[in-house]
């Protein structure tokens, strides 16, 4: 029995045979040709090629309720025809190189170029830059791969793409287990769709002598075992006959209510990224989006979105929730999140530099585009906007000045709006948490980010792993501070929700329910798990002072 550690992409357990994934590496060598024109014809017709299995990919995928998917391979598509991939290949082609050289070439600068960059999101987009590659290549050698699996397969892969991931039989899949990978990268953005339990990053070395043995995938604990003891392998079958039943159980409360034991109601919300992702929410019957993570229309722009851009997804999205609420952030840009074209200074602390709202001050116009194409959205549902990293009554005021110019603008141009939009702050400062009170005066509601308020409240990084340790989410300065900003949101009669992690840290629910809390934001696979964990509290026998 061997174990190994890793990063949870989809925590949940698996259990299969390992099939080892080999990578189908083409030995190209730099030969050279006299018919320049033979090559780039060639390497045109596979871009051909390409586009067509790619177009048939996404198909399949938005064919099988996979958004999340089809919009990768649509993002494969527009790597396929972009223009830096062709000029460094057209330049090789030039010098008199073959196509399939020129290639790899190609694709070692273009993902180097990513690996490089500052951005977690945008570093993880090199693994999508060789994977199309790797299609163009295929094509051109002629090569086309196996992607049969047998029943209940564990795929141990060095890393594995997402044209791959997608190519194999789902039902058969039980897990995926890569040497290297990001849980932010589109493997694990798809893997987590498909529900299949992963973990990346394991540092494990690939064994011939692994494939075929028995192996169990942990989630939970973020664990790899492979050929686990009879004992060890028959408690995972339990637990995973354990974890079917839990979700079909779970299931039968589509429809329900999100109410205590004691008949206390509750909002449970679901944290989005982009419209794509509201089908996710609606499948697993969120009341609403408690928080849209709107930077993520920056990360995935070369440039600063355009107003009707932002003003297309917004509206989607609120059609799309029919009437339920939509809370809508501010771009969250900058810390761990970077867009290129902010062109930010480089900054020793950047959690503690310019970010989000910050930006705004200096550049005004990107919230003044954002909040048009909010307000311009808002006519199309229930609209609620959000400002992160709020420290002061004077910023509340800032954002919300602008927001009646943005207003005064519409209506001179005869844009329809909604008047009544709520504009709320996160608490996720201490600062904010500790002046709730002022900032509930001016705000229409409160939503704590447990996820920075933990990191700047402990001052622990929330990217260092090797501060796991000391870690605590149960810190009782943090549920100190959410309890004031509870608090003190009630006592000028606004709510206060959690958007954080915390959200579905369910040895806190009942705490989050006897303080108070108006509404919890998740992710979806986890608004059912706490629709059923509110059924076994009763708020009325939670013993608050044991927490703080
Ligand atoms: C948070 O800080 O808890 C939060 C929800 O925002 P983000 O994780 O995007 O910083
Ligand atoms: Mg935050």
């Amino acid at each position: 029995m061997i174990e190994f550690k890793g990063k949870t992409v989809f925590d949940s357990i698996g259990i299969g045979k390992i099939k080892i994934l080999s990578s189908h590496d083409i030995t190209i060598t730099p030969d050279k040709t006299d018919d320049v024109d033979a090559e780039i014809k060639s390497f045109h017709a596979a871009k051909e090629k390409a586009q067509n299995e790619l177009t048939a990919l996404y198909d399949k995928a938005l064919k099988n309720g996979t958004p999340d998917e089809a919009e990768i391979f649509s993002i494969h598509k527009m790597m396929v025809d972009d223009m830096d991939l062709e000029d460094l290949v057209l330049n090789k082609l030039y010098e008199g190189y073959k196509a399939n050289y020129a290639l790899s070439l190609a694709k070692k600068e273009l993902s180097a170029m990513f690996l490089a960059m500052d951005d977690e999101y945008m570093r993880a987009r090199s693994s999508d830059v060789q994977d199309v590659c790797d299609r163009l290549i295929n094509i051109i050698s002629n090569v086309s791969d196996d992607y049969s699996v047998d029943e209940d397969t564990i795929l141990m892969a060095f890393d594995i793409t997402p044209s791959e991931i997608v190519s194999f039989d789902k039902d058969k899949l039980k897990g995926i287990v890569t040497v290297y990978g990001s849980t932010s990268s589109h493997m694990a953005i798809i893997a987590r769709s498909m529900s299949i339990p992963s973990i990346v990053d394991t540092g494990l070395v690939l064994n011939e002598s692994y494939e075929n043995k028995r192996c169990i995938i942990d989630g939970f604990r973020s664990l790899v075992i492979i050929d686990p003891d009879d004992e060890v392998y028959k408690e995972y079958q339990h637990l995973l006959h354990k974890l079917k039943r839990e979700n079909e159980r779970r299931k039968k409360l589509i429809g329900k209510p999100n109410i205590t034991k004691d008949g206390k109601k509750l909002d449970i919300f679901c944290n989005i990224g982009k419209s794509k992702d509201v089908m996710q929410a609606i499948e697993n019957d969120a009341s609403g989006i408690g928080l849209f993570r709107s930077e993520f229309l920056y990360l995935e722009s070369k440039d600063f979105p355009s107003e009707d851009y932002q003003f297309e997804e917004y509206k989607k999205t609120l059609e799309k929730m029919n009437g339920k609420t939509v809370i809508i952030r501010t771009m969250d840009i900058g810390a761990d999140k970077q867009a290129p074209y902010f062109n930010l200074p480089k900054e020793d602390n950047p959690a503690l530099g310019l970010r989000s709202v910050r930006i705004c001050f200096k550049k005004p116009e990107i919230m003044r585009t954002q909040l048009r194409a909010l307000y311009r959205a808002s006519k199309y549902g229930k609209l609620k906007i959000m400002v992160p990293m709020i420290i002061s009554v004077e910023e509340v005021l800032w954002v919300k000045k602008m927001a009646e110019e943005v207003k005064t603008e519409l209506k001179a141009e005869g844009v329809e709006y909604d008047e009544n939009v709520e504009i709320g702050i996160m608490i996720e400062t201490p600062a904010a948490a500790i002046i709730s009170d002022e900032l509930a005066k001016v705000s229409d509601f409160f939503s704590i980010g447990s996820n920075d308020l933990t990191q700047y409240t402990l001052a622990i990084d929330r990217q260092n792993q090797s501060l796991d340790n000391i870690f605590n989410p149960k810190h009782k300065a943090l549920l100190r501070l959410i309890k004031t900003s509870v608090d003190n949101a009630h006592k000028y009669g606004k709510w206060c929700g959690i958007c954080g992690e915390l959200a579905r840290n369910f040895d806190l629910t009942e705490f989050f329910v006897g303080i108070g809390i108006d509404e919890l934001s998740v992710s979806a696979p986890y608004v059912l798990k706490l629709r059923e964990k509110l059924l076994e509290i009763d708020s009325k026998a939670v013993n608050i002072s044991k927490y703080i």
